[in-house]
C-alpha cells in the first residue's frame, strides 16, 4: 500500500470506528491518531501519548483491527506506537544531538524498556530528589561512579521508571554500551533454565558481557539461596570489570530478610538512594505534568482534590485521573470535584483507612498513660521509651513510611527507629504482655 491508499483507508477505518463508537468517544480518543505505515502484515497507528495509547489498546484495539481487516485482508495485527518526546543529549564525543526512545524489541537477555519511563517524564520533588540524582548520576558518567546504585522504596513509587530512564540515557549517549534490565524474577528463572539444561557457561557469559546491568525487585530473591550465590559471583565479576550494576528492592539492603549476609553487605557499599512516599506537592506536580497529556481539560480544583486525598502511590495516583477521564469521555460527565468523588469512591474509602503516625502516637500515648509529647522527647525513662519503641514499631508495620520519615515524627534517626523495630519484633516473642499490647494497638488502628 502506498501512502494514499493508508490514508483513504484509514480514513474509512475512522469513519466506521466513528459509527461504532459514537461521536464524542471517537473524537477523543480516535481523531488523535494517524496512520504511519504498513509493513508485513503490521499496520502502525501513531498516538500523541502513552496514555492515550494504552487506553485505545486496551480498549479498542480488537475493534479496530477487525474493521481493518474487513478493509484489507493483508492487514494481520495493528499495532499503535506513540510519537515519542524526543530527548536532547550530549553524546559521548559531546556532540549535541536528538534521541527518540522507541520501544523495541526484545534483546537477547533483558527485557524491553517502557518508552514513557525517561528522565523527562520523571517529575522531581523532595520525596525523590536524592534518588533522582543519583540515577542522572550514574547514567551520565562514563565510567562506574559508585557499585551498586541501590534503590529502594515502596512500591509504585517510580523504581522502574527511575531504571528505565538510566538505560534510555546510556543508550543515547552511548549507543555501543549493551544495557540489560529485568526484573529479579526473570533473573532467577534464566538462571534456573541454564541449570536445567546444563547451560550455565554461557548463561555466565552472557552476562558478564553487558556493560549495565539492572535488575529490578530484587527483594524477589530473598530465600533464594542458589539464585542469590549466582547474582554475587556476576556482580563481582561486573564490578571488577568497572561495569555498572543497579538494583532496586522495596527494602533497604541491611532489612532484606533471608539475604546472605555477604550479598546484602555488598549491595549496601555502593550508593543507596531510597524513595520517600509522596506528598501533597509532588502528588500535585505529577498530576498536573499527566493532565497535560490527557485529551480532556481537568479542572484544577479537581487535580488538588486527588493529590489531596489518593495519598498511597504514583500508580494509584495515575488510576486515579485515568478514571475521572473515562467517565468524562464515556458517559460525557463534567468533571467536578463531586463527580470525582463518586468515580473514586471505593479509592477514596481505601485511602482513608490509612493509618496517620499521629493516629499512632496518640493511641499508644493514651494505651500507656503518657503524654503525647512524649513521643517526640528526649526522655530515656523505660515507661516513656517503651510506648515510643512500640508506637516506631507500628508506624513502621502500619504506614509506608520510611525509617527516616518515621523518625522525624520522633525527632529520632533512622538507626533509632530501626532499633526500635528489632527490639520490639525480639521483646514480643517472650513478652506476652507486650504482644496482647501490640495486637490490641493495631487492631484499634486499623
Ligand atoms: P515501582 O517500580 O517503584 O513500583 P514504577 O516505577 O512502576 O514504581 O512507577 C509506577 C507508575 O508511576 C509508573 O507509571 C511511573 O511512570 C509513575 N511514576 C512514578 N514516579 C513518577 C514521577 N516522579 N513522575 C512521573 N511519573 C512517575
Ligand atoms: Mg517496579
Amino acid at each position: 500500500m502506498n501512502v494514499s491508499d493508508l490514508e483513504k483507508l484509514w480514513n474509512i477505518v475512522c469513519r466506521n470506528l466513528q459509527h461504532e463508537l459514537g461521536g464524542p468517544v471517537a473524537s477523543s480518543w480516535i481523531s488523535p491518531l494517524s496512520v504511519d505505515k504498513f509493513h508485513a502484515g503490521v499496520l502502525y497507528i501513531k498516538a500523541p501519548s502513552m496514555f492515550l495509547r494504552d487506553w485505545v489498546v486496551n480498549n479498542y484495539l480488537s475493534l479496530i483491527l477487525e474493521l481493518c481487516k474487513k478493509e484489507n485482508k493483508e492487514i494481520k495485527t495493528v499495532e499503535l506506537f506513540v510519537s515519542s518526546p524526543r530527548m536532547i543529549v550530549k553524546s559521548e564525543f559531546g556532540k549535541i544531538q536528538e534521541f527518540v526512545p522507541k520501544n523495541e524489541e526484545p534483546d537477547r537477555l533483558g527485557v524491553p524498556l517502557d518508552s514513557k519511563f525517561t528522565f523527562e517524564n520523571f517529575v522531581v520533588g523532595k520525596p525523590n530528589e536524592f534518588a533522582y540524582a543519583a540515577a542522572l548520576r550514574i547514567a551520565e558518567s562514563d565510567k562506574s561512579a559508585f557499585n551498586p546504585l541501590f534503590l529502594y522504596g515502596a512500591v509504585g513509587l517510580g523504581k522502574t521508571h527511575l531504571m528505565h530512564a538510566i538505560a534510555w540515557s546510556v543508550k543515547a549517549r552511548f549507543p555501543r554500551k549493551s544495557i540489560t534490565y529485568m526484573s529479579a524474577e526473570k533473573f532467577m528463572y534464566l538462571f534456573i533454565r541454564s541449570v536445567r539444561y546444563k547451560d550455565t557457561m554461557a548463561f555466565k557469559e552472557k552476562f558478564r558481557a553487558v556493560d549495565v546491568l539492572m535488575i529490578d525487585d530484587i527483594q524477589f530473591m530473598c530465600g533464594k539461596d542458589s539464585t542469590q550465590e549466582e547474582f554475587f559471583h556476576t556482580f563481582n565479576a561486573l564490578v571488577d570489570n568497572n561495569r555498572q550494576v543497579v538494583v532496586s528492592a522495596d527494602k533497604s539492603p541491611s532489612d532484606l530478610d533471608g539475604m546472605e549476609e555477604r550479598l546484602k553487605s555488598r549491595l549496601g557499599w555502593g550508593l543507596v538512594a531510597d524513595i520517600h512516599p509522596t506528598n501533597y506537592e509532588l502528588r500535585l506536580s505529577i498530576l498536573q505534568s499527566k493532565a497535560s497529556t490527557c485529551p480532556v481539560k481537568i479542572p484544577g480544583k479537581v487535580i488538588e482534590f486527588i493529590a489531596h486525598k489518593i495519598t498511597t502511590n504514583i500508580r494509584e495516583l495515575e488510576g486515579a485521573l485515568n478514571r475521572i477521564v473515562a467517565s468524562a469521555v464515556f458517559i460525557g460527565r463534567e468533571i467536578t470535584v463531586e463527580t470525582a468523588e463518586e468515580v473514586l469512591a471505593d479509592l477514596l474509602r481505601f485511602n482513608d483507612r490509612k493509618v496517620t503516625i499521629e493516629d499512632i502516637q496518640k493511641k499508644v500515648a493514651a494505651h500507656y498513660s503518657i503524654k503525647l509529647n512524649d513521643m517526640s522527647s528526649a526522655r530515656k525513662v523505660r515507661h516513656v521509651a517503651l510506648p515510643r519503641q512500640v508506637a516506631m514499631y507500628l508506624a513502621k508495620k502500619l504506614t509506608t513510611l520510611s525509617l527516616p520519615e518515621i523518625g522525624k515524627n520522633f525527632g529520632k534517626d533512622h538507626t533509632t527507629v530501626l532499633h526500635a523495630c528489632k527490639k520490639i519484633t525480639q521483646m514480643m516473642e517472650k513478652d506476652g504482655n507486650l504482644l496482647e499490647d501490640i495486637k490490641l494497638l493495631t487492631k484499634a488502628l486499623s
